[in-house]
């Protein structure tokens, strides 16, 4: 978690304009992202360590091509939430969530981190015994949407499918046997990948394949989700989480 927030400053120190622009080029990215992939695979939790130069080189392409999008206008001055603060390039399990929350992933630049979802989604993780540098955080889209009133909103269909392409890339080269969407608009921008006919309310926690992946629809850990599913179910979908995966790990 240090090493992340670390990496996280480290882009915060670039500015927005920075972080957005021409600066960040596919090269800049690479050796951050080349440096914090030779940090994580010197950490005897993670399970993947084989990424390759190609993929961490692909990875790098790809971050500089979100940092220059303007797909989405009302995401103008946003910070493109992709990079080395995500996770490691070889995950067992790739989390879907929503957006960068406001005060959460578009204030630190680390993927549900700062705000009340970062902070549950910590303790998730803990009642799931999941390491948080073992684990990939994507986003249905990259960007913080906002409402006229400059609170979070929730994005657009069509900012979904403009992000997709971002989604369906990241999950093609991370390759995570496991993908764990957070919430409804998670599922949606999944399904826009490839169908898979699952709802939260009727799937939470069930494994679908899909992809050649199982995909295991779970609640966001954010306070609104709790309104339908309450802290203390989440926590144990999570320990269930965690438990699967562990098994799946013994048998490799
Ligand atoms: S949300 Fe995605 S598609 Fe839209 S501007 Fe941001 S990076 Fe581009």
């Amino acid at each position: 978690m240090y090493m992340i927030k670390s990496i996280a400053r480290t882009v915060n120190q670039l500015g927005p304009n920075q972080a957005h622009g021409p600066h960040q080029t596919a090269l800049g990215i690479l050796s951050r992202v080349a440096g914090h992939e030779a940090a994580v695979s010197a950490n005897p939790h993670e399970p993947r360590p084989e990424s390759d130069g190609g993929c961490i080189e692909a990875f790098a392409r790809l971050v500089a091509e979100a940092q220059a999008c303007r797909a989405c206008p009302r995401m103008e001055g946003r910070v493109r939430l992709l990079g080395p603060a995500n996770g490691p390039l070889r995950p067992r399990l790739c989390f879907v969530a929503e957006a960068p929350g406001r005060l959460g992933g578009d204030r630190t630049n680390i993927p549900l981190c700062g705000d009340q979802s970062g902070r549950n989604f910590e303790r998730l993780l803990a009642a799931a015994q999941l390491d948080r540098a073992s684990v990939f955080v994507a986003n249905a889209v990259l960007c913080n949407p906002r409402d006229a009133a400059g609170r979070n909103a929730p994005p657009s269909s069509t900012e979904i499918r403009h992000c997709s392409r971002f989604l369906a890339a990241t999950l093609d080269l991370l390759q995570p046997p496991y993908v764990v969407a957070l919430g409804a608009v998670a599922l949606r921008a999944l399904a826009r990948i490839e169908l898979h006919g699952a709802t939260l309310a009727a799937d939470v926690g069930a494994v679908i394949p899909w992809c050649g992946r199982s995909l295991i629809p779970l609640y966001h850990p954010g306070p609104r989700a709790q309104l339908h599913r309450p802290y203390a179910r989440q926590a144990e979908d999570f320990r269930k989480l965690g438990a699967l995966v562990r098994v799946d790990d013994g048998a490799h």
